[in-house]
Order: structure tokens, then sequence, then C-alpha cells
């Protein structure tokens, strides 16, 4: 992958006569092409400082060059008509960039002044390409061509009609990971600071995702915190990235750092996402290697049997940040309007990558649609689908869902995932697993040392969900405090189970359980237990 600067080096030595610059660079990008064009005439153009000549310096030797822009300039007014008329003049003696900033605020196509703009600028095209106006068909020699190249710069895109056949359109993407170690070379060699390369290969994916100038910044804000670079600093750039998708109503950041993630049974699960996270872990290597980047998994299954918590695992297994996208919220009521929230979440997650997107409850994409087969839910899991085809981003995809009766048959096959879970209630083997895992999480060790787990699992039937289990432990704990006793014993929890108080969620409910097994049966899936 080239970097920005070769791009645009690219860009400037093909000599387009207008080129769309959409980025959330700005300065970034002015700085390299400042850096890139030093053989042309530079300006920039923006509606508060008016017209600036860029490279003044480097043309100061040049005398007849740098009187004459001198003298010529400084009778300029802000006015953007006025600079177009001087670029012109100039550019028909020397080669000329003009980089005009916020462009898209100069070119809206309903106000008549844009309209004027556009007009003047489309006029500067055919000059440049040496098709004047009174003889179009004519005289296609260049002689007196203009030598000027028009950068429009924004972070939108909005291209005047007029102007479309012309443009020459490039979007800066975030950073690679090459360029992010690059930067942070760079800025260790600058403060004489040596960091690890584990450290290094976590600083690199903490910041992905951000832009070049908040990659340095925050390197600068690190460095001053505390006056070194560690492994806390890998929060710090989380944490930055977590307040640019807070911003967003459609999608929420998971700190996984908040909860407790253990998670008992689903051991072909954990075994399976352990492979992945290595690769995550190398990322760099394993691409070098020809390794897939990985895709996603399906988990499907039954309710309150640890389908979230696997997503939080993972988030907090690979070290990554996680994205909740729920499906519910982005189902909006106009035509598009659903897609289009999708795809924002799709660009968030994108420029925080690596990441996990998880999307959780999928079949909310089908509330309200009977028989689940309206346009929209077509439309919204086919540009998910491709998304994840065509995806080069490293976003892990968790996508989540109880009943998928209505989902279409072509989101589920294998093959869209790089791999599809069935999430059952937990075997006996789990029961006790998870037993112990939320009465560690209440008492320490101290809940374990008195009860006979075998007795325990023993007296319970199959069928109750890890919500279920978690349930009994916390009825559990509450009596013995209110008892006034600091124990657990086997009989305190064989009690609770006879007394019934926690009724599994497989006879709570028994008909939604029976029916959702049954449509679990036409797929293949992996059992994740
Ligand atoms: P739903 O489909 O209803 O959203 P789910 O499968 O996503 O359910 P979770 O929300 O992950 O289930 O589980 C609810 C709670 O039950 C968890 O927060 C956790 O405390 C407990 N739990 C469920 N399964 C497990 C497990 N395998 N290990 C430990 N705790 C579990």
């Amino acid at each position: 992958m080239k970097s920005l600067q070769e791009d645009i080096r690219n860009i400037i030595s093909a000599s387009h006569p207008i080129v769309y610059i959409q980025t959330d660079e700005e300065l970034e990008v002015l700085k390299i092409i400042s850096e890139e064009a030093n053989e042309y005439l530079l300006f920039s153009y923006d509606e508060i400082y008016g017209i600036r000549w860029l490279n003044e310096k480097s043309f100061k030797s040049n005398k007849k060059v740098f009187l004459r822009v001198k003298n010529q300039i400084e009778s300029l007014k802000s006015d953007f008509l006025e600079t177009l008329f001087f670029i012109r003049d100039i550019a028909q003696f020397e080669k000329t960039i003009l980089v005009i900033l916020s462009a898209d605020t100069l070119m809206k196509e309903e106000n008549p002044q844009s309209q004027k703009n556009v007009r003047f600028i489309k006029n500067l095209i055919n000059e440049i390409k040496g098709e004047k106006g009174e003889n179009l068909a004519s005289d296609t020699d260049n002689e007196d061509s203009l030598m000027l190249s028009i950068f429009l710069i924004s972070d939108k895109l909005l291209i005047p009609s007029l102007l479309e056949k012309d443009m020459f359109v490039f979007e800066t993407d975030y950073p690679t990971r090459k360029e992010i170690g690059e930067i942070l070379n760079k800025f260790l060699e600058e403060h004489k600071l040596a960091i690890s390369d584990e450290l290094k290969i976590e600083f690199v994916s903490a910041l992905q995702g951000l832009t070049r100038s908040e990659v340095d910044n925050l390197l600068f804000l690190a460095l001053i915190n505390d006056s070194v670079l560690d492994d806390k600093d890998v929060d710090f750039f989380i944490d930055y990235k977590k307040q640019i998708v807070k911003k967003n109503a459609i999608i929420e950041y998971v700190d996984v750092r908040k909860y407790s993630t253990d998670i008992g049974g689903l051991k072909n699960l954990k075994q399976w996402l352990e492979k992945k996270k290595n690769i995550f872990k190398n990322l760099d290597r394993a691409i070098e290697c020809g390794v897939d980047i990985p895709k996603g998994v399906l988990l499907f299954g039954m309710p309150g049997c640890g389908k979230s918590l696997a997503a939080k695992y993972t988030a907090k297994l690979m070290g990554l940040p996680l994205l909740r996208l729920d499906m519910g919220r982005i189902m909006g009521p106009y035509l598009g309007q659903s897609e289009e929230n999708l795809r924002k979440a799709i660009r968030i997650a994108e420029s925080i990558a690596p990441s996990i997107l998880w999307i959780d409850e999928i079949e909310k994409a089908l509330a309200g649609v009977k028989g689940g087969n309206s346009d929209t839910v077509v439309r919204i899991f086919g540009t998910l689908l491709t998304w994840m085809q065509e995806k080069e981003k490293p976003v892990f995809v968790i996508a989540t869902a109880n009943d998928i009766s209505g989902i279409p048959p072509e989101f589920l096959r294998k093959g869209r995932f790089d791999e599809t879970f069935f999430v059952d209630f937990p075997d006996k083997e789990s029961i006790k697993e998870i037993l112990k895992i939320h009465l560690k999480k209440r008492g320490k060790e101290k809940y374990l040392s008195n009860i006979d787990f075998e007795k325990v699992v023993k007296a319970m039937e199959e069928g109750y969900a890890g919500a279920d289990i978690e349930a009994i432990v916390s009825e559990v704990v509450e009596r013995v405090f209110l008892e006034g006793r600091e124990e657990i014993t086997t009989e305190d929890i064989l009690k609770v189970i006879k007394e019934g108080i926690v009724k599994p969620i497989s006879q709570t409910l028994k008909e939604k359980i029976e029916e959702l097994r049954s449509t679990y049966k036409n797929l293949s899936a992996q059992p994740a237990n």
C-alpha cells in the first residue's frame, strides 16, 4: 500500500487540470503538497485568509517571478473570482498549483455566486486543456494553454455536475500500520526514546484509525503526561478513540475493562477465538505470510447462554476495541436511511480498526416485517454481506442472534462468516464452571471452599441458561449475607435449586425454546461447547 506522500506526489506529477481531495486531514495534505510541489508556484485560497503564496521563500532567488507575483498578490482582496483571474494570469508563464480549501462551500450549486465560481473554474479547465471557448473544435495546440492544476480540498465530497467529467477524485485513507510505525519511529528518534518491539506493535494497533496529526499529537500528549511512553499509554490512545465513537448515536463503545468476562463452557468457541487472537496479535506478520484477516463469527442459540458475554470476552482476549451496533437502532423509517445508518456504523468501526464490530440481535432488523422479506431487510443484509466480503480493514464482526427464522438464508450460509457457532444450554461440566465463575466473582475464593460441585451439578437438570445459574448464585449469596454468614455450603445451593425460585429459561420459555430449536436444526453450525 502506498503512503499518502507517494499518492500526492503521483497526483501532482500527473498534472491533472483539477483534483478533488476528500480528506479529514487538510493540514497534513497541505503540508505534503507543499513538500512535493517545489517546482510550482503554490497558492492556497480559503474564505478567511483569501489567497496565500505558500512557497514564497523558494522563489526569492528568482527575482523576475518573485517581483511579478509579489506585486500582484499584494493588491488582491479576498474575493474568490479575483483570485482566479490572478491565478489565470500567473499560470500563463509559470507552472502553478492553486489549492482551494473547504472547496465544497464555494461551489454549492443552489447559490448564484457559487454557480459563477464553478463556471469560472470550468473555463480555466478548458484553458488548461488548451480548449479555449472561442475555438473549441479547431486548435488543440497547447502553446498558450495554462500551466495550472487546481486542487479542491474538503472533508465532504461535493462535485458540481459541470466539473464532474474533468475531476480527478482522491480520498485520503487513514494511515496504514506501516505509516503509523514510521510516525512512531520518527517520534521516538526525535525525542531520543526507545520502547520494546512488542509495545510498538501495541501502540500501532491502538493508534490505528486516527489521522496522522492525531497520531502525532497523541504521542506528544502521552509523553508530556508522565515523561515516558509505556503500556499505560495504550489505554490513553484507546480512550481517545472511544471519544470519537461516543459522538455517534448508532454505535456504542463497550468498555470491556469494566466487565468480568470469564466465561464457562463454550470451549470450542474459545479454542477457535484463541487462534484468531494470535492472528490479530501478529497482524502485520500474518498479512505478510498471506494469512486471511479473520472476517468474523456468527453466534446463534439459546437466550441467556453467553452470546453477549462471548463478544465482550473476545474483545478482552484480542485486546481490541468493541463497538456494539444495535440492529434495532439503525432501522429508520425513510427509504435508504437504514442502509445509510449501517454504512455510517461501518465507517466508524473501520476508522478505529483493528476493532470488533458486535452486531447484537441481528434479528431486530426484521422487527415489524412480516415474513422477513421486505426490501429494506434484503438491502440491509446485502450491504452487510458485501462489506464483509470486500472489507480490507481488520474489523472482526461478531453477530449474535436468538431467533434466526426470518433472516435471509444467504446471510447465514457457511462461508459468509469464518465460522458459525450454535450456543446451547450448558452441559453439566459447563454448569460447574459457570457456578464457580459467579461464586468467585462475588466472594473471591472464599465461597468456593466448602462446596461439593459434583453434588450440586447432579441436582441440576440441563436446561439452565448461564443467566439462570448466575441468578441462583445471586440468591444464595444474598441469603448467606442476610443470615450473617461468611461461607456458602453445598446445602445452601441445593436448597435454592430445590425451592425452584429460579426457573430455568428452558421451562419458562418452553414453547419458544422448542420453536427456536426447530429453526436451528436446518443450519450447519459448530457446537460452541
Ligand atoms: P440473549 O440472547 O438473551 O441476549 P445471551 O446469550 O447474549 O442472551 P448473555 O447476555 O451473554 O446471554 O448472558 C447473560 C448473563 O448470564 C451474562 O452476563 C453472564 O453473567 C451470565 N452467563 C451466561 N452464560 C454464561 C457463561 N457461559 N459463563 C458465565 N456466565 C454466563
